[in-house]
């Protein structure tokens, strides 16, 4: 435990929350399958980021996560390696349709680079990512996401049009991922972001990333949050 806390303590890595798993140092620690070992290598990632380090096994244990990095310290493998593990943990055969894992985000940018991201991981899996944003033809988005898919990553306003339409639904949906979550509040999607967390069963694991921790956005993480762990990497303020 001294050991962990020093490591913990060199990395600017602060915790908190019950059971708290340890922090990895390399991918190899993280029990990923051969083939996703094989796609982290592809994209040049040598190691673990500090967040990474810290998130990953947490993420990876089931854990509801509050994550908070500045911008480019690597949150996204964060959530992203370990849902392409959650959801090729799912039974094979499912009644139900729709994504397993649902990523907001503020704008489409973001939402189009976590989908980029997300699908180098996805690809050697088979797993379809489906990017769901302003900007696109609503009805190439709707048939789209009939077609099926296993991910989608979404600005909130887009998304609560497509779940309008019914072109999709959450029924399978069990991994929720809610990104620069201080940005959609500046940007005014807290009454979406609500909306589609009420959509998505509770028993669902969920993660909350953000560069900074303003009230508003603490008040929102302990409503929709069970008993998540709390990362802070380096200085962050509010
Ligand atoms: P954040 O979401 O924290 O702003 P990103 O997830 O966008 O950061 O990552 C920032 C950059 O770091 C991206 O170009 C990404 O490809 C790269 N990156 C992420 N993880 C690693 C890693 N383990 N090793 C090397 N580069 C990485
Ligand atoms: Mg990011």
């Amino acid at each position: 435990e001294q050991e962990v806390a020093e490591y913990r303590k060199s990395l600017a890595i602060r915790v908190s929350g019950f059971d708290v798993p340890r922090p990895v140092k390399r991918f190899e620690d993280c029990g990923f399958a051969p083939e996703l070992m094989r796609a982290i290598a592809k994209q040049g990632y040598e190691k673990p980021t500090t967040i990474q380090c810290q998130a990953l096994p947490i993420v990876l244990s089931g854990r509801d996560v509050i994550g908070i990095a500045k911008t480019g310290s690597g949150k996204t493998a964060s959530f992203v390696l370990p849902m392409i593990v959650h959801i090729m943990d799912q039974p094979e055969l499912q009644k139900e349709e729709g994504p397993i894992g649902v990523i907001c985000a503020p704008t489409r940018e973001l939402a189009h680079q976590i989908f980029l991201e997300a699908k180098k991981f996805a690809k050697a899996y088979g797993i379809r990512a489906s990017a769901v944003y302003g900007g696109m033809s609503k009805l190439d988005q709707f048939k789209e996401l009939k077609a099926g898919c296993e991910i989608v990553v979404a600005t909130p306003g887009r998304l609560i049009d497509m779940l309008k339409m019914k072109a999709l639904t959450m029924m399978r949906a069990t991994y929720l991922v809610l990104d620069e979550a201080d940005r959609m509040f500046d940007l005014g999607f807290e009454p979406q972001i609500r909306s589609i967390v009420g959509q998505i069963r509770p028993d669902r694991q969920t993660l909350l990333f953000s560069a900074t921790m303003p009230r508003k956005v603490e008040k929102l993480a302990r409503e929709v949050l069970s008993d998540p762990i709390r990362v802070t990497v380096g200085e962050v303020g509010t």
